[in-house]
């Protein structure tokens, strides 16, 4: 399957980290996978995540966005030791793999942040990771407060140790919560070094009314454009969520390629609204998609987001809008344009990184899959995904993850979360 969607019956060979050959000679290769029955298609690039929240999962649900943050997530957030964070994202990571995704754009905590680089490492997955940035707003706990200077001078020691590491899998980004939490001088700051390192900017933005308003009290601006006053738009930003956007910020997101992530589900549980998606792709901005956390969807299932941008986008504008193929893009190739890595990954070409699912399709429920696309959208769940590799890494085998104790998984996050859980009750 190409950027294009096309879809060949053929032998894929790769040689390292990389696809080596498409419909090729049928050449001995050391391991031999038969994907008969299955769909073979590039992993999965989530454009918005929050591995740190995983462990949240079930703990913060029923909530608006500004209550969800202060009454759960950021004390939650505030709690975790180097070991729950450990244990958070590497269940998450756990969960992506198993429903196919293979790349993700998280958003960490402010502190602890080294932990989650390590298990991405030692996990095998990709990752662009950024350290969360908080130095405004008295409300979020002490241990969410910092200093700006102290902020990005971890951010840049961050991105200094890991930026490009593990052969280019991993990477780091500037991770600015949202402009509520932060100062105009600390944006401005990360706008000039995203620049000038090179690397991209993952915010939130436009998710909630209150959200909105609160920007455009203090700083007399809709959200987007104040974003754009202080830098934060571009082709290396990626604003997750943009659910409320007048004309002129759709203008805005339009003239500065910035790209958006939708995220659907998350969207619909803290009844933030319906991201007006159909429009932005009509405008030729880009779109790609994220499951959020686990503290907000509950799941980490890029099946789920697909079935659910399009069904939401045909309750606005009609059936016809929104069709399987381009949410499949969404899903692939689109979000490894977000993350500039769409010559790397994204969509299955000779030459590209190895990054790929196989989705098993001889289902009751995928049955009779007629159009591949369709049922990979409509009908297929995570559970369907057979085999992961990642750089050329079997990292899943017949559902079996192998760079992950499943099981010990389990164990460590569910007993650190009934240790941070007993925290806050003290
Ligand atoms: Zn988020």
């Amino acid at each position: 399957m190409d950027q294009r969607n096309s879809i060949v019956r053929a032998d894929l060979l790769i040689t390292g980290a990389r696809i080596a050959e498409i419909g090729g000679s049928g050449q001995t290769a050391d391991t031999v996978i038969d994907a008969d029955g299955c769909a073979v298609i590039p992993g999965f690039v989530q454009t918005h995540i929050h591995l740190c929240q995983t462990i949240f999962r079930g703990a913060a649900d029923d909530l608006a966005l500004i209550d969800w943050l202060k009454q759960r997530v950021w004390p939650m957030e505030a709690a975790h030791t180097a070991t729950s964070i450990a244990a958070s994202a590497c269940l998450g990571i756990a969960e992506l793999i198993k429903g196919g995704t293979t790349c993700a754009l998280t958003m960490e905590t402010v502190n602890h942040t080294r932990e989650v680089f390590k298990v991405v490492e030692e996990t095998g997955f990709r990752a662009t990771v950024g350290k969360c940035m908080m130095d405004k707003g008295a409300e979020a706990p002490p241990a969410l407060q910092e200093q700006t200077a102290n902020s990005i001078a971890e951010s840049i020691a961050l991105l200094e140790e890991w930026h490009g590491k593990a052969d280019g899998r991993i990477r780091y980004c500037f991770a600015p919560r949202f402009a509520v939490s932060c100062t105009r001088e600390l944006l401005e700051k990360v706008a000039e070094l995203a620049r000038a390192r090179g690397v991209m900017v993952h915010t939130h933005a436009s998710e909630n009314r209150t959200e909105c308003e609160l920007v455009q009290d203090e700083t007399g601006l809709r959200n987007i454009t104040y974003l754009d006053s202080v830098g934060l738009t571009g082709r290396h930003v990626a604003l997750a969520h943009c659910v409320h956007l007048s004309v002129d910020e759709i203008k805005t997101l339009k003239t500065t390629g910035t790209h958006v992530v939708h995220c659907p589900s998350s969207n619909l549980k803290l009844a933030s609204g319906i991201a007006p998606i159909a429009n932005l792709l009509e405008e030729g901005i880009s779109v790609s998609l994220g499951a959020d956390g686990a503290a907000c969807n509950n799941r980490l299932d890029m099946f789920t987001e697909m079935r659910t941008a399009a069904l939401l986008q045909k309750v606005l504008r009609g059936p016809e809008v929104l069709p399987a193929s381009r949410v499949l893009r969404m899903a692939t190739f689109d979000g490894a344009k977000a993350l500039g890595l769409e010559s790397e990954i994204g969509s299955i070409e000779i030459g590209k990184r190895a990054d790929l699912a196989l989705v098993r399709l001889e289902r009751l429920h995928t049955t009779p899959a007629r159009d591949v696309v369709s049922a990979l959208v409509y009908s297929a769940e995570a559970g369907d995904v057979d085999t992961v590799v990642i750089d050329g890494r079997l990292v899943m085998r017949d559902r079996e993850l192998l760079t992950i104790n499943e099981r010990e998984t389990i164990q460590s996050a569910r007993s650190e979360a009934e240790g941070l859980a007993a925290d806050l009750r003290e």
